[in-house]
């Protein structure tokens, strides 16, 4: 921030979608605050508005409402974590878990991770396997849209300049089902190299594949969606062996680069292993046994 920068805190959502539509040009939504200050800092990013929501009560609720999940925008990593309602959704909790380190993650939102829209988050990936959806609201219109749809270039999400996020919402999973996430990153609580997210839905006897989602964090402009392993492995019987087969696949989806956590070929072959892990352990809580 400048001297000429000047900071609101409203404590109700209609006053900060005044502020936003007041000044659209020039303000920008704070909530942790934890990637927003960095880009400040480092000169990335300029804004002379600043409206900080973590106030704002609405922003910070769970809920169940018609058999789906409500999220508030401004719901800490922490406190999602610690909600009971989320306890039955492995496939996020996982990654929950290892998102930065716990001073992050108490203050971090699930709402500025989805507006800052970096393609290495570690929470993307889970919400992409339960077809989340983004609730965006202005002071005039509210739109729902799929989580799939919201981010389609580099760390670039769906907003109008006098939008928000309102909340993320996602139904709970039906029949037999198991969610895993798995993340290999160079240090303890850093951002993931490559992460793995696997749901899967299974026959009644355990032994085939209803239903699969596999999605990606650190390989690509954004999360990704790995169709081949999907499409290849729904019908099939359960096997290790199809499993890996399967998992090789992943390499049609992806388009890693090289950087400094690793060789685009390396993560090419941490995302297969990844996605064989996290589908042993989403069956395995499913009630199979491999
Ligand atoms: C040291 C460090 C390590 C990290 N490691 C990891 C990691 O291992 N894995 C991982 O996944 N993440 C990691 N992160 C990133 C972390 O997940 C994000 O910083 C955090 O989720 C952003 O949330 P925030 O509430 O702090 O957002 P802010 O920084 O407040 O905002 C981020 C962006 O989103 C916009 N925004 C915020 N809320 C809204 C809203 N409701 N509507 C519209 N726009 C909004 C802001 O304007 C800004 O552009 C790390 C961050 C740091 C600083």
């Amino acid at each position: 921030m400048n001297s000429s920068s000047s900071y609101h805190l409203p404590c109700d959502l209609t006053s900060a979608l005044n502020l936003l539509s007041e000044h659209s040009d020039s303000a920008k939504i704070v909530a942790g605050g934890q990637s927003i200050m960095l880009l400040l800092r480092q000169g990335f990013l300029s804004s002379d508005i600043f409206i900080d929501i973590s106030d704002i009560s609405e922003l910070s609720e769970i809920s169940i409402q018609g058999g789906a999940i409500h999220v508030g925008a401004a719901t800490t990593y922490t406190s999602l974590e610690n909600s009971l309602e989320i306890q039955p959704y492995s496939v996020l909790l996982d990654s929950l878990h290892v998102i930065a380190d716990p001073q992050i993650r108490n203050l971090g939102t699930i709402g500025g991770a989805l507006g800052h829209a970096d393609p290495s988050l570690d929470i993307v990936p889970p919400l992409l396997c339960l077809d989340a959806n983004v609730v965006v609201q202005s002071l005039n219109a509210t739109r729902a849209i799929p989580l799939s749809d919201f981010h389609q270039e580099y760390m670039t999400a769906d907003l109008s300049k006098d939008e928000l996020i309102h909340s993320i919402t996602f139904n709970q999973p039906t029949g037999i089902h198991g969610g895993a996430y798995e993340k290999v990153a160079n240090v303890e609580g850093g951002w993931p190299t490559v992460g793995v997210a696997a749901q899967v839905k299974l026959g009644e006897n355990i032994d085939s594949f209803l239903d699969v989602k596999i999605a990606l964090a650190a390989v690509g402009d954004t999360a990704i969606r790995s169709y081949s392993v999907e499409k290849s492995l729904i019908g099939s019987e359960i096997s290790m062996d199809s499993i890996r087969e399967s998992s090789k696949l992943v390499c049609n989806d992806i388009d890693p680069l090289d950087d400094l956590s690793g060789s685009a070929g390396y993560k090419t072959h941490l995302a297969g292993v990844l996605c064989q892990r996290a589908l042993v352990k989403a069956i395995n809580r499913a009630g199979g046994s491999l």
